[in-house]
């Protein structure tokens, strides 16, 4: 087992889970978040742990995003804009969406799925915590036909691993939750996957972590990070402050890509802007987390409030708030529930998803350098996850070796980019610091 000290960037699901994992282990590990714990994607999205979700490339799926593409009103959204890196991971993404490419991404994510699961059921139970945690699943529900019809093929894939499904027509679905209008015809329910306040989730996890002998640190962001002789030393706060360390994880989210460039690795991805609004709860409130399928929208009850989110948008990193995109949420909501138009809203939001272009997450160590652990790139399933990802970090670290067989997510599919170190090298810098 590795002694030593590990240093995880991040304070997300990912890296809180890295930390909880390694120190409930005993690791020396120290967290350093730039803002507050969770002030990512991984605070304010719909808390739904959708195992074995399929990942965003998928076969058929190319027609429909050029037709979304440029519609500031369709579910994925790219606002035209001239990026060579976007264009790139565009033609990758595109290359991705085969049927032989889903299939192999689909048996590494029920693989992961079925490993996640036991991850949030051993923390709820080891940790004893007590967040609203609630199993039963989660829905996805239709109001056409032909979208229940798609539905079935695509819940076929997860029973095809072992997932369990429900499917409910119309009068069912309003049997359990009168909230659904009249003209929902049905919804598919994946049993197995359970929903909870990702914050809550988080904060609490984050505060196990601590109790098991992690250290914290919120407002703290990562400037430099030192490298020499090929391997990781320390990194450098915007404070000055120096942090020494055997191994550092890179669990930033979308900025991760700029933290790794910096150290000459390659980890190219688009943010994935999303959008929640949490409104208050109309009565009757549904009772299990839904995703209205046509319009890609999730509502899920949460303490209370029922929050509504989704849609994609590729417009960069920023945190600027589209109402058209935030309105597109209500809209979809009164379409498919009762008296969602009389509930007020009560905050706004948005975050980066950390999107691959192949759909799968990195985990993994990164190419080139000793001591640097990359664990990012989960789109739209991070929350889902992350426990496994923060588990199988920590047995990469401490054991050398994971328990599940993830070299699909390896760190080193994108290539390198070697030139910034041999830059600095060139310079006569052997000992290199990159500024992040
Ligand atoms: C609207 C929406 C709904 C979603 N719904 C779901 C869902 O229901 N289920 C699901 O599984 N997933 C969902 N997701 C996806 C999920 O939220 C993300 O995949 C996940 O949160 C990513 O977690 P992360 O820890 O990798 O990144 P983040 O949560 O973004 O965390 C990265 C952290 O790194 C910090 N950081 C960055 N740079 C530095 C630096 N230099 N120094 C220090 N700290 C730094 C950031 O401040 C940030 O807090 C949703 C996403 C969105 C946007």
């Amino acid at each position: 087992m590795a002694t030593g000290h590990t240093i995880v960037v991040g304070g997300g699901i990912v890296g809180v889970s890295t930390a909880y994992y390694l120190a409930r282990r005993g690791h020396r590990v120290t967290l350093v978040e730039r803002g507050e714990l969770g002030a990512g994607a991984s605070g304010g999205n719909a808390g739904i742990v959708a195992i074995g979700h399929p990942p965003m490339p998928r076969p058929g799926l190319v027609r429909q995003v050029l037709k979304w593409m440029l519609n500031g009103g369709s579910p994925l959204y790219v606002p035209p804009r001239f990026d060579p890196a976007l264009f790139r991971w565009l033609w990758d993404f595109r290359r991705a969406c085969t049927e032989d490419k889903f299939r192999r991404s689909m048996n590494v994510l029920a693989a992961l799925g079925r490993e996640t699961r036991a991850c949030f059921e051993q923390i709820m139970s080891d940790e004893s915590m007590t967040c609203e945690f609630h199993r039963g699943g989660w829905r996805e529900v239709f109001r056409t036909e032909a979208g229940l019809a798609e539905g079935r093929v695509a819940a076929e894939i997860l029973q095809e691993h072992d997932f369990d499904i429900e499917i409910l027509d119309g009068d069912e679905l309003r049997r359990r939750e009168p909230v659904f209008r009249d003209d929902v015809v049905g919804a598919v329910q994946y049993t197995d996957s359970s929903f909870t306040d990702p914050l809550q989730f988080l904060l609490e996890l984050a505060e196990k972590a601590r109790g098991h002998g992690a250290v914290l640190h919120t407002n703290a962001r990562i400037v430099d990070t030192l490298v020499s002789g090929g391997r990781f030393r320390a990194v450098r706060l915007h404070s000055g402050e120096q942090f020494q360390g055997d191994t550092l994880v890179l669990a930033a989210g979308i900025w991760t890509t700029q933290l790794a460039r910096q150290l000459g690795i390659s980890v190219p991805m688009q943010a994935g802007k999303g959008y929640h609004r949490n409104v208050t709860r109309p009565s009757p409130c549904l009772g299990v987390a839904s995703v209205l399928s046509e319009k890609h929208v999730a509502v899920t009850p949460m303490g209370d409030v029922l929050r509504l989110s989704g849609t994609v948008e590729f417009s960069g990193i920023n945190d600027r708030l589209n109402r058209r995109r935030l309105d597109m949420l209500s809209a979809a909501a009164r379409t498919y529930l009762k008296g969602v138009g009389q509930c007020r809203t009560v905050s706004e939001w948005c975050g980066l998803r950390p999107c691959t272009a192949d759909g799968l997450p990195v985990v993994g160590w990164a190419p080139g350098l000793t001591g640097v652990f990359l664990a990012t790139g989960h789109a739209r399933m991070g929350f889902t996850l992350g426990p496994v990802t923060g588990r199988l970090a920590s047995e990469c670290i401490l054991d050398g070796k994971p328990s599940v067989d993830i070299t699909a997510l390896r760190a080193d599919r994108f290539g390198t980019r070697r030139r910034n170190l041999d830059t600095a090298r060139r310079r006569g810098n052997t000992d290199m610091t990159s500024r992040v």
